[in-house]
């Protein structure tokens, strides 16, 4: 992929970059292994005040950095903005509570005193996806630098100009410049990052197919690492469910980031009874959103982030369709090679479908029939990924007892799926390993040590 800011609502590219040679990325990351060793001498108070300074600083840049977010992947100026504001949050969050959260933890043993103490690694790399280009850096660089640890990061190739605003924010916070970085590399240099002994661990955010490659090669290295991957969500709707309410929220989730998060509702699971009207309903909220130009600020979806990717989703639906699915609300792209992509609904999504057993990275709504809600956990169940899950019931308590039910990293019920500083955030099966956020996310990438004295 070349590094490039390629505006998919124009069509034109805005600036090209030339990847970093390896004799430049190695220099950073000497750098950043030097670098290491001061910062995790520095007190919790002196980190703390960066990332508070550093959370100012977003906001001040509100607008240009969702400028900059709708110019290189087509996200609405308005999400944009929001975006930014809970990076400022999170950053506030982990300088409030880090020293807290790692604190030493005493523990009763044989001994007189033992404890355990949590101490940073040194340079993590991180290899991020374009889709919330801020958002998904910050939650992985608030803790990591509050925990004493630097940070190299290779975003995604489509979005460099985010990549390098944000170590701009953090450098001008006053942070040490080598303790975050970012490598204009391609994937080829993250080999030869992950097998160099100064880079202590991993954290990406992308595809099944990057977490796995990613996690092959520091596996071989015995390197930790966290991965946080795609997600096909069940949305349960049962009989009793507040069907307006529901319908409403489900069109809300599945247009998350234009259709393209993570976290948005893909498989809408309803029982047999309120299918039709639930439908209905969804059609009457997805029609009423209004595409257009990302940088306008009435657009309530742009384009989807590259023409591949909407070729792509193009390719999954009509698969689909000729394996039996039904569309019920015509949208997608106007022709090949263009990136809007208008949402869609299919409904009789069955076994033996792409749509069945594939995450659709983009406004497309999957409807699947439930018998009963023992049938409807079935059918969440019955996905290779495991993210998040909602549950839409009048009877909370049977609502939670599906949530305890749900094989997924967050089970929301009546209530959209969302991530935010408190709650730990992450996935089982293909959607990946450890936890990012809460108290949880600060402790992945640190030594948890047990110190015992006699
Ligand atoms: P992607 O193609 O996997 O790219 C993600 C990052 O990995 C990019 O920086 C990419 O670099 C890099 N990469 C790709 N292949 C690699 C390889 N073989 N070795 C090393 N690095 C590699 O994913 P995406 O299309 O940007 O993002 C969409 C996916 O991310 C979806 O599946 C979505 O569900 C998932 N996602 C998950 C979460 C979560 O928290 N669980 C959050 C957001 C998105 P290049 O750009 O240079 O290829």
């Amino acid at each position: 992929m070349p590094i490039e800011s390629y505006n998919p609502h124009t069509g034109r590219v805005l600036r090209r970059f030339t990847a970093f040679t390896w004799a430049k990325t190695e220099r950073i990351l000497d750098q950043a292994h030097r670098a290491a060793a001061k910062w995790q001498a520095t007190t919790f108070a002196h980190r703390a005040e960066i990332l508070r300074r550093s959370a100012e600083i977003l906001r001040e840049r509100q607008d240009d950095l969702a400028r900059l977010m709708a110019l290189e992947m087509g996200k609405p100026v308005t999400d944009g903005r929001a975006e930014v504001l809970k990076c400022a949050t999170c950053c506030e969050y982990y300088a409030d509570h880090a020293e807290g959260f790692l604190a030493d933890e005493i523990i009763k043993t044989d001994a007189s005193r033992s404890f355990i103490s949590y101490q940073p690694l040194g340079v993590v790399l991180a290899i991020m996806p374009w889709n919330f280009p801020l958002w998904q850096v910050v939650r992985f660089a608030a803790p990591a630098l509050m925990a004493g640890n630097v940070g190299l990061l290779k975003h995604a190739s489509n979005v460099p100009q985010c990549a390098l605003a944000l170590e701009a924010i953090f450098h001008d916070a006053g942070l040490p410049p080598a303790c975050f970085r970012t490598l204009l590399i391609e994937t080829d240099q993250v080999e030869k990052l992950l097998t160099d002994d100064r880079v202590r661990a991993a954290t990406l955010t992308g595809s099944e197919g990057a977490g796995a490659a990613v996690a092959a090669i520091a596996g071989a290295q015995i390197k930790k690492t966290v991965l946080e991957l795609g997600g096909s969500d069940a949305f349960i709707v049962l009989a009793d469910a507040d069907l307006e309410l529901a319908a409403k929220t489900a069109a809300q989730s599945r247009m998350i980031n234009s259709g393209q998060s993570c976290i948005a509702a893909k498989r809408f699971i309803v029982e047999k009874p309120v299918v039709k009207d639930f439908i209905s309903l969804m059609k009457t909220h997805l029609l009423a959103m209004r595409p257009g130009d990302p940088l306008d600020e009435s657009t309530q979806y742009g384009p989807l982030a590259r023409p591949d990717l909407a070729d792509e989703l193009t390719s999954q639906v009509e698969e689909s369709v000729d394996q039996g699915a039904r569309v019920e609300l015509f949208g997608g792209q106007a022709k090949p090679g263009t990136a809007l992509f208008r949402p869609m609904i299919l409904s009789n999504i069955k076994p033996g479908q792409r749509a069945y057993a594939e995450e659709l990275f983009g406004p497309v709504a999957l409807v699947l029939e439930a018998k009963n809600a023992d049938d409807a956990v079935r059918l969440a169940n019955d996905s290779r990924f495991g993210l998040g899950a909602a549950v839409w019931t009048a009877d909370a308590k049977k609502g939670e007892a599906m949530a305890r039910q749900i094989e997924s990293g967050a089970v929301f019920v009546n209530g959209l799926v969302k991530s935010s500083p408190e709650l730990p955030f992450g996935g089982v099966k293909k959607s990946g390993y450890g936890r990012e956020l809460s108290y949880l996310g600060i402790r992945e990438f640190v030594n948890q040590k047990s110190v015992w004295i006699g």
